[in-house]
């Protein structure tokens, strides 16, 4: 045994199935999970030394590589002043004020610790402003572990959700209402039948979690006039998509402002860290100012904060973004000209810093889809990089992400092996 599997079986001892977080197991595409010790830039070493070009950068937050020096050195001086304090700082001003001059649609945001919190918080919020208790979720959209999230659609627009996961009481799962990913006409009579009785839309305006799915300008604009015309909320949950496809997220893509804003990931740089913000008026309603509770011992973490800040601050400067797209698009391109030169039914798109790739011949537009797409190449794609040394998401289910640490040599060389896998499985 190598010392991934001895560290994989003794970590099942007392680490249910091994993993602190589901994904991370393998379970999908089978084998023994990465147990990583140290990273620089664009890579991931493994304990038994294996060098990986990293394409997950902790799905998502790393979008400045492993262990960027300034983010580091940030980190190291915040902490080395104190690791919690459990009052304000002034560091935490920075930040929120710094959110909301890139965010035009947060004029008031509230630091977390992760994503789940973000997006049950601003979910809570969205109902005590209202005073109403549905929600409206997509099929194949992801907003964390809360309860009321964790639903699946029943068949048939009206039915109710059912949850999707032991432990979730029904009668909470029963005022999340699921609809497929881009279907107007469902939204559309959705809000017909019920619409003053919907506290809010949650949705990613980019999906990542059922791999990489966007939104089209009519689902978007749809989404925006429904909520307007009916007093609910427009939540967008861009934990993923936030500064990591464009500086002002999907909002500076599509301009269109939501009313709440969840983010995470990219705003934390690899710390714990995650907001949620949006209209004043609503924000107002939050403790102490408002009714609605929501709190937490961790909340707006020094050492997190200033990761956060040396991170936002880096991908601020003139022509992050861009160089950041060219180098994503760099790689979709490729991995689309060497399936083709390979005879393999595939697709791939980018935004951003953010990418999908698919055993499709056209790039999904719905969970349904995505489940269309050939899984069983792709895990054995996915096996055959991995054993290349380029670490992908491991599950057909998940967005990918490059750093501005990714150089074009980086790239040539995942082209490269992706020759050689996508002609192995054929
Ligand atoms: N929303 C989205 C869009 C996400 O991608 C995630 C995590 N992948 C979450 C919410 C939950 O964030 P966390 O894992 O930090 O709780």
């Amino acid at each position: 045994m190598n010392q991934n599997q001895q560290l994989f079986a003794a970590a099942q001892k007392h680490i249910p199935g091994g993993v602190n977080s589901p994904v991370r197991a393998f379970g999908s595409v089978g084998g023994t999970p990465r147990f990583f010790k140290k990273g620089l830039g664009a890579y991931a070493w493994d304990v038994d030394d294996q060098r990986y070009i990293d394409y997950v950068g902790s799905w998502g937050p790393l979008i400045l590589g492993h262990t960027h020096p300034d983010v580091l050195e940030a980190v190291i001086a915040a902490a080395k002043n104190g690791m919690s304090f459990g009052a304000p700082t002034a560091a935490e001003v920075e930040l929120a004020d710094l959110i909301c001059e890139m965010l035009p649609s947060i004029e008031q945001v509230r630091l977390v610790s992760s994503g789940t919190e973000a997006t049950m918080s601003a979910i809570r919020l969205a109902r005590g402003f209202t005073g109403r208790d549905k929600l409206v979720k997509f099929e194949g959209c992801y907003h964390g572990h809360a309860d009321s999230l964790l639903v699946k659609a029943g068949s048939g627009l009206l039915t109710f959700g059912n949850p999707s996961s032991a432990g979730v009481p029904a009668s909470v799962a029963a005022d999340t209402l699921v609809l497929p990913y881009n279907d107007v006409a469902a939204l559309e009579a959705l809000f017909a039948e019920i619409g003053e009785q919907i506290a809010a839309i949650i949705v990613e305006p980019i999906a990542g979690n059922m791999n990489m799915v966007q939104a089209s300008p009519e689902f978007v604009q749809a989404m925006r006039k429904l909520t307007e015309n009916h007093g609910a909320i427009l939540i967008y949950d861009e934990v993923m998509t936030g500064f990591r496809v464009d500086l002002q997220c999907t909002q500076g893509l599509h301009g269109v402002k939501p009313d709440l804003t969840c983010l995470g990931k990219v705003v934390g740089g690899g710390m714990p860290l995650a907001a949620f913000g949006g209209r004043s008026d609503i924000m107002a309603k939050l403790a102490p100012l408002g009714p609605v509770y929501q709190a937490g011992t961790l909340s707006g973490n020094p050492v997190a904060v200033a990761a956060g800040l040396a991170t936002l601050k880096i991908i601020r400067e003139d022509g992050f973004f861009n160089q950041l797209a060219i180098q994503t698009k760099k790689l979709c391109d490729g991995l689309i000209q060497v399936a083709k030169e390979t005879n393999t039914i595939f697709s791939a798109q980018s935004v951003g810093g953010m990418f999908g790739f698919y055993f499709s011949k056209n790039i999904p537009q719905s969970f349904a889809d995505v489940m269309n797409s050939d899984r069983t190449r792709f895990n054995a794609f996915f096996h055959g990089m991995l054993n290349k040394g380029i670490y992908l998401a491991p599950s057909a289910f998940e967005a990918g992400f490059v750093s501005a640490a990714h150089s074009d040599q980086d790239i040539l060389d995942t082209l490269e092996a992706a020759r050689s896998v996508f002609l192995e499985i054929k």
